[in-house]
């Protein structure tokens, strides 16, 4: 029968000789390559100590975003919800009230504004869909629990934390986009 690969071996029938019914050369060429591995560099990561260097385009959590000011981009136009393939975004919308600026950078804000990571697959249609630069995935991985509720994040659990109150804590939040930023102001 013709073989559609090379990597067919003949297996051999050949009774075992003295040698090969005693086992040991075949329990010492075992042990030689186990010992082998033990002086090779460990490829385990012991997360979440130790993380691997993410790859440029890798999508984690989602932040919701905020200007330089602090305030909250969000006006719920709904069209991260509508670009969402699994139905993963919920939100209400309210009217920005006077004396609230400082707030909500446009007249409408996202009252209330959740997103379900068990059913997000990560893809970035959000953040792509969004127009005002209110939503993007982040560099972090989503915790892990043992309750399902605790997967539904809500507004305040994805909003970045204020550029002027926890300016270290914002700049951490934006990872590789304040790089960005700060080349683009650069340039
Ligand atoms: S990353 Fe994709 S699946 Fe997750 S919330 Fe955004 S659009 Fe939906
Ligand atoms: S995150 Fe962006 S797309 Fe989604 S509701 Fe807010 S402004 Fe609209």
């Amino acid at each position: 029968m013709q073989a559609l690969t090379n990597r067919v071996k003949t297996v051999s029938r050949k009774p075992m000789n003295f040698l090969e019914r005693l086992y040991i050369p075949a329990i010492i060429q075992g042990m030689i390559i186990t010992f082998s591995h033990i002086f090779k560099k460990n490829p385990t990561i012991s997360y979440p100590e130790q993380t691997r260097p993410f790859s440029p385009v890798f999508r984690g959590l989602q932040i919701l975003n905020r200007d330089e000011e602090g305030r909250e981009n969000c006006t719920a136009c709904g069209l991260c919800a509508v670009a969402c393939p699994a139905e993963a975004i919920t939100m209400e919308a309210a009217e920005r009230q006077p004396g609230e600026e400082h707030l909500y950078r446009e007249e409408k804000y996202a009252a209330r504004y959740e997103i379900n990571m068990l059913r997000c697959i990560f893809c970035g249609l959000c953040e792509e869909a969004c127009p005002k630069d209110a939503i993007y995935l982040s560099e972090t991985f989503t915790p892990a629990d043992y309750q399902r509720k605790k997967f539904i994040y809500n507004k305040q659990e994805l909003l970045i934390p204020h550029p002027k109150e926890d300016p270290e804590a914002y700049k951490k939040a934006l990872g590789n986009r304040a790089k960005q930023q700060d080349s683009d102001t650069k340039n």
